[in-house]
């Protein structure tokens, strides 16, 4: 096994949008893969048709990609919804005549059988094990005996049947009362009777394997070394393992990674939990055309990719330091899959926002005033200047998590305040209010308009009036803003320019009086 060249896989089912626990799956995988020098396939399992969701393949190729999780190999390379690379295709429903050889290996050697159970012979075999008291029936080795099957029908009876294009699946046979061992990189050594196990399909009536032969057929044809994926997987290893066995194949290595868990602890986070309360648990905004079923994202939510990918990286993961603050390659460096958790990983959104905010204060200035212009442009349709937006975020970026944040700050920068903070006009503006901001402007236009000579020229006045702070700076800022709240109101004058302010405190004097 150690002298193969790593590789590892994601393999999502396109059932609907990436569950975030999915991206980090996915980043874990790539993680793994780069730190040791392998290769990163994106491989699309949609053996089970009925849930297949139209544009679920486009969210996750799009979803990695956003993330800067780029597979070397399969489908996704370069963003690109097609195959790439030597084992093309990588979408099994594009794979599907490959596996009934596989199947058939399997039966000629006795691991398989054909059963001929109809969907109401099952389901009356069910009802009258549940009426008895078991509510769990299985078809497993000791039920099995008493079923339509290859095993217990004579075999010219299994051959007519299988001529007249009887309808049929193919089961594993399950050895009876066998322990089945294998060492999980992340759980340890993990031990499983084989009498806890049913005889699992294979290769359904269609032709179409099961996830689990196509799984581990895909994953010995791609030559996987080690599969890491989500805690959900962990009670189908053992079959798996079984699997490997029976073909004589190199079983590649497992890690079952940690459930993400709700902010509570208690129980998977699930898209509920994120409705409820208040944050997204998908990368992207989600639309499903034909259910009109939605979900928000991170993206839209205005977080940046490496935020959301330090963010996932730490749940369940940590380097054993004290950084938290990490780019893609510094976590490739960093890595390792023996310090995944064992124990599920619960998610905390003001953390991600912080982990947001880190890599916000980590951007260079030129970067920020462009995404602030963007954002100024987007939201108020104002043009900005880069030396605008280079002022507004020494004003406003402290207390942003996001760029949004900062954009939304301040809606008064790009249109004079509509109306007044009317509690605060109510304690704050009296009738000197007008009086004192009519001495304040010739001060105020005799200097260059600048943040601190805005704020001596003020200072000045209350010392030579011997009026305090707070008999007049709220007005100021009520006169220019609207709004008692806000950082430096000298900043923001000098954001505004003098004619500007002059004629928003000409307005509130006529409007307050
Ligand atoms: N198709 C499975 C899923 O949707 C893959 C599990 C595995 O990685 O083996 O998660």
């Amino acid at each position: 096994m150690s002298d193969r060249r790593v590789r590892v896989r994601f393999a999502p089912s396109p059932t609907g949008p990436l569950h975030m626990g999915g991206v980090r799956t996915a980043l874990y995988n790539y993680l793994f893969a780069k730190k040791l020098g392998g290769d990163f396939l994106l491989r699309i399992e949609d053996t089970d048709q009925t849930r297949f969701v139209p544009g679920a393949e486009q969210y996750i190729v799009d979803a990695l990609a956003w993330c800067g999780i780029s597979p070397d190999e399969g489908i996704g390379v370069n963003g690109q919804i097609a195959d790439h690379g030597p084992h093309a295709p990588y979408r099994q429903s594009d794979r599907k005549p490959l596996y009934r050889a596989f199947a058939d290996q399997l039966l000629a050697a006795g691991h398989a059988y054909y059963a001929f159970d109809t969907p109401e012979e099952l389901e009356a075999v069910r009802e009258r094990s549940k009426s008895a008291g078991n509510p769990n029936w299985q078809y497993n080795s000791i039920t099995r005996t008493s079923m339509k099957n290859s095993l217990t029908l004579p075999e010219d009876e299994v051959a007519r049947r299988l001529d007249a294009g009887d309808a049929y699946v193919i089961r594993v046979k399950m050895p009876r009362n066998e322990e089945v061992k294998f060492e999980d990189r992340i759980r340890g050594w993990v031990s499983v009777n084989t009498l806890n196990l049913d005889d699992k399909v294979l290769l359904k009536g269609d032709g179409m394997p099961t996830y689990h032969l196509a799984n581990v057929v895909d994953d010995h044809l791609m030559e996987i070394t080690h599969v890491i994926r989500g805690e959900e997987w962990l009670p189908s290893a053992p079959l798996h393992v079984l699997l490997y066995r029976f073909f004589g194949w190199e079983q590649p290595e497992f890690a079952h990674l940690p459930l993400l868990l709700r902010p509570d602890g208690n129980g998977k986070l699930s898209k509920r939990d994120g409705d409820r309360l208040g944050f997204p648990v998908f990368p992207l905004n989600w639309a499903n055309a034909e259910t009109g079923e939605t979900a928000s994202g991170y993206r839209e939510r205005g977080f940046y990719p490496e935020g959301f990918v330090n963010m996932l990286a730490f749940l369940g993961w940590n380097p054993g330091t004290n950084q938290e603050i990490f780019s893609l390659d510094e976590l490739i460096e960093a890595f390792s899959i023996d310090k995944v958790h064992k124990a599920g990983a619960r998610f905390d959104f003001e953390k991600a926002k912080w982990f947001n905010q880190q890599h916000l204060r980590q951007r260079s200035p030129e970067v920020l005033a462009a995404e602030y212009q963007a954002g100024v442009a987007a939201a108020f349709g104002a043009a900005v200047d880069t030396d605008f937006a280079a002022k507004a975020l020494t004003l406003f970026l402290d207390r942003s998590e996001f760029i949004s944040d900062a954009v939304h700050a301040a809606p008064y920068l790009f249109a004079k305040p509509a109306e007044y903070d009317s509690v605060m006009v109510g304690k704050k503006w009296t009738s000197e209010s007008a009086g004192h901001l009519r001495s304040l402007v010739p001060l105020w236009a005799a200097s260059n308009y600048s943040e601190p000579a805005l704020e001596e020229a003020f200072k000045a006045f209350l010392t030579e009036t011997g009026l305090g702070f707070g008999a007049v700076g709220p007005v100021v800022r009520l006169a220019v803003a609207g709004t008692t709240q806000g950082p430096s109101i000298f900043g923001v004058m000098e954001l505004l320019g003098r004619s500007e302010c002059e004629a928003r405190i000409e307005k509130a004097i006529a409007t307050l009086g």
